[in-house]
């Protein structure tokens, strides 16, 4: 793939991935493991410690803390607002294993239950105004976006591609038509997306490729499973969506969950613009693979009506949306809420749009910026770059505003710099002082030496 992309001009690099290439030991004094390209990652634990995930990168320093305690199976039914005080006073969670309820008093409390969780909590606890379509009025709930994924299956019956082993993360990356790459002069559409080829592995069913048209059952289908198990590629497109009045969630009228809370409802459909700009990144796709001459090739176009049915992604983003003003959104830059001052949103559920990447990398980075956000009183424009010596360089060229919020600074990038050692990262570029780049900042964030965005501008 990265020759075809090449053949054509574009730029491919490796992905980024957050499992360690080799025994790593990380700043909490963690150790992760050797990648085995196993096969198995996505959706599965790993058997060699060697994904940047809590359980091996952090957890165990917690759990060493005589100030931390996990309390497993414990359900959060609800937050207890105090609504005069503007404040979430305490949580109450079921223990799943005993049904009991119990009441944890909060001095501070971050709201951390994915997208979807974070949303119905606060409809429930009635923080913030819910979104109300017919009017337009209020914000929980508004802003909800859903990453545009299409893809494509190509052929090479004279190649082995060993399905069979990768990780999840492994492949290779066109960033050509994301964002403000490309110019978009009579293309008709805003934003863009990335363009992938991967080889995450194979597992049993789901790694079963065939040409479109073959029987999805019975003696047909398995002679094609055969005959293309190790010659079947796959592809993907992942780009942005821009938010809509007509998209949001709510809570469902009629469907109850196990704790007796009513459900987050989801309406949605994207508008137009996205297929226009998923078309666009598609033929692009289409040229790279023909240029890697296939023996045979199925384009996935998005279907035009959505369906929550096949797994398309966990890119969920928005309905607990930061901004610069309560009446247009629901926490603000530190991720506090407007409407509980002790309240922190922490999850893609705080992205006012849809950018055109995956979201982790950006909900860590604004985990931290929320967290690190009270220790820094600087409204100073700054790209950090983690790297020593580069941190150094940043000193020098601000030396001009004052050696205190130089310090402030410095001490956002402690967090910053233990972030990317805690998740196998190297480079973050925060962006603070400059909302009218919000954006972009967003895109900024990358992963080891590979670029997901803009770095080749980070000014
Ligand atoms: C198969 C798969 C592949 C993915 N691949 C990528 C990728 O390549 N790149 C990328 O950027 N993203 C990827 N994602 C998305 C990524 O996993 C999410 O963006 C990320 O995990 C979100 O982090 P979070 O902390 O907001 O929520 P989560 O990681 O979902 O954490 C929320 C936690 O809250 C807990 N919780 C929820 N409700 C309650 C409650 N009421 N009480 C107590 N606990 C509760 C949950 O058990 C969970 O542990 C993938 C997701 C999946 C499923
Ligand atoms: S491919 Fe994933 S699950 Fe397998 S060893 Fe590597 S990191 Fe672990």
């Amino acid at each position: 793939m990265a020759d075809a992309s090449k053949s054509l001009g574009y730029h491919p690099f490796q992905a980024p991935s957050s499992n360690a290439s080799e025994v790593y030991t990380n700043f909490e004094g963690q150790t992760l493991g050797a990648c085995e390209y196993c096969g198995h990652c996505e959706r599965f634990g790993c058997e060699a410690n060697a994904k940047a995930s809590p359980n091996v990168c952090i957890l165990p320093a917690l759990l060493a803390d005589s100030k931390f305690e996990l309390r497993t199976h414990a359900q959060v039914k609800e937050l207890v607002y105090d609504k005069a005080a503007r404040k979430v006073t305490a949580v109450r969670y079921v223990d799943t294993r005993s049904g009991e309820e119990y009441e944890q008093p909060a001095g501070i409390v971050l709201l951390t239950s994915y997208v979807f969780g974070n949303v119905q909590h606060m409809l429930l606890a009635g923080i913030g105004e819910p979104y109300d379509h017919a009017t337009g009025k209020g914000v929980v709930g508004k802003n909800y976006a859903y990453q545009f994924e299409a893809g494509a299956n190509a052929f090479f019956e004279d190649k082995e591609l060993n399905p069979y082993w990768g990780s999840a993360g492994m492949g290779t990356v066109i960033d050509d038509f994301n964002g403000e790459s490309f110019d978009h002069g009579g293309l008709g559409f805003f934003g863009g997306g990335y363009i992938m080829g991967n080889t995450a592995g194979a597992p049993p069913i789901a790694g079963r490729t065939v040409p479109h048209g073959t029987p999805e059952w019975g003696s047909e289908w398995k002679r094609a499973t055969v005959k293309w198990y190790y010659h079947a590629a796959r592809f993907n497109t992942q780009g942005s969506v821009y938010a809509n009045r007509d998209n949001y969630m709510d809570l469902d009228p009629t469907y109850k969950d196990a704790l007796g809370r009513p459900l987050i409802r989801l309406t949605y459909n994207p508008p137009d613009n996205e297929f226009k700009m998923s078309a666009y990144l598609l033929q692009k796709l289409e040229g790279v693979i023909k240029a890697m001459n296939p023996t045979h090739y199925d384009m996935h176009p998005r279907p035009k009506t959505f369906t929550v049915v096949p797994y398309q992604s966990t890119h969920n983003t928005g309905g607990t949306m930061m901004g610069a003003d309560p009446k247009g959104s629901v926490v603000n830059r530190y991720l506090q809420a407007w409407d509980a001052h002790n309240l922190f949103v922490q999850g893609a559920s705080v992205f006012p749009q849809q950018h055109g990447y995956n979201p982790t990398g950006t909900v860590g980075a604004l985990a931290l910026i929320g967290i690190a956000g009270h220790q820094e009183n600087n409204e100073l424009g700054i790209v950090a770059r983690c790297r020593k010596r580069e941190r150094d360089a940043i000193h020098d060229r601000h030396a001009d505003v004052g050696e205190e919020k130089i310090e402030a600074s410095a001490l956002t990038l402690q967090h910053v710099e233990r972030f990317a050692t805690v998740t196998g990262s190297l480079d973050v570029v925060t962006n603070h002082g400059q909302p009218a780049r919000a954006h972009r900042a967003q895109c900024l964030f990358v992963f080891g030496d590979q670029n997901f965005g803009h770095q080749r501008d980070p000014a």
